[in-house]
């Protein structure tokens, strides 16, 4: 189930990580004839784009979606199915990267990024940031040549619970890998900064977030742990709270991991029984400023209020954010 590829095994031995898998796509669209079906089904994809002030979100049609943004994760659903990112039930074409003998990159046959990869962990293991945040971090590095490293929790937007996994993406793919800094300045409240840590609270009107940027790894992490426990506590959470994660670095500055605090899974009109009905389920690319839906009638009436509401809806309210950041503070 691993590649062969002398490439591939020169890159890795090297440590690049990102090449590795940018040749590991390119060779797996031509011998997999699911990705290549996928990767070309990208062509038809349609997008429109919505001008806030200071950043973007568009809204992609892409008809792969249908599976993901409608799959059903409740736990019943779950245990009654077969595990898709367990090794043993992949489709025999599909090979992967073996990463830090823990991971396993793979290319992601119902893309939403032009290149698509799902990280899965080598072992069934659930869904779970608070002890794997630091693989995050280090995943995100590895690939930072190519691409951004996002997570999904459990209960928002990842369509395999039981089995933890990451997702990697082009850099720049999503708006606010290039909007973040101007939606920083112009919406961000800072909880703490000095010259290694930047760490603030951010509300751009349709999205909140905690922004966390250091070249330091340690010091991101204890702010996250950090951040971990009294987030839980605010929302009174016992299990995961509801959380997306985009984690990109860049060698000169080191890491930005945005987190988008959730409220809520899905919005009300995704259960609409009548024609309000609109099967858009968001999760971290969505956020980050690509939004997908997989039925064409759903995109050609989504209009930027109708993405403004929806957002709003599954993201926390302002006085819980406002009451997050003096916690932090
Ligand atoms: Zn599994």
């Amino acid at each position: 189930m691993f590649s062969e590829d002398k490439l591939i095994l020169k890159l890795v031995d090297e440590n690049n990580f990102s090449d590795a898998a940018k040749r590991l796509f390119e060779l797996q669209s031509e011998e997999w004839s699911m990705l290549n079906t996928g990767f070309k089904s990208l062509e038809t994809v349609r997008l429109k784009s919505f001008q806030f002030e200071g950043y973007k979100i568009k809204a992609q049609f892409n008809a792969g979606r249908m599976t993901s943004t409608s799959a059903k994760v409740d736990p019943k659903s779950i245990s009654e199915r077969k595990c898709f990112l367990c090794a043993e039930n992949l489709p025999i074409e599909q090979k992967g990267i073996l990463y830090n003998n823990e991971y396993i990159i793979l290319c992601n046959p119902f893309p939403i990024f032009p290149t698509h990869f799902t990280l899965t962990h080598k072992e069934h293991q659930p869904q779970r940031i608070i002890d794997t945040f630091l693989d995050m971090l280090d995943l995100s590095k590895d690939l930072s040549k190519h691409y951004t490293v996002i997570y999904n929790g459990p209960r928002c937007g990842a369509s395999a619970p039981d089995h933890l996994h990451f997702q990697a993406g082009n850099k720049f793919f999503m708006p606010i890998d290039d909007d973040f800094h101007q939606i920083k300045n112009e919406y961000g409240k800072k909880i703490f900064e000095e010259n290694v840590l930047s760490f603030y609270a951010i509300d751009d009107t349709v999205r909140k977030f905690i922004s966390i940027e250091s070249i330091d790894k340690k010091l991101i992490i204890n702010t996250f742990n950090r951040f971990y426990k009294i987030y839980s506590e605010l929302m009174n959470e016992e299990q995961e709270p509801m959380l997306n994660l985009v984690s990109f670095y860049e060698e000169e500055y080191g890491w930005r991991v945005i987190i988008f605090l959730r409220a809520k899974h899905r919005p009300a009109v995704f259960f609409s029984e009548d024609e309000n009905k609109m099967l858009v389920s968001p999760a971290a690319i969505d956020l980050g400023g690509v939004c997908v839906f997989p039925r064409q009638e759903d995109f050609n009436r989504i209009t930027k209020e109708q993405v403004t509401e929806i957002f709003k809806e599954v993201f926390i309210d302002e006085n819980k954010l406002k009451s997050l950041a003096v916690k932090l503070s």
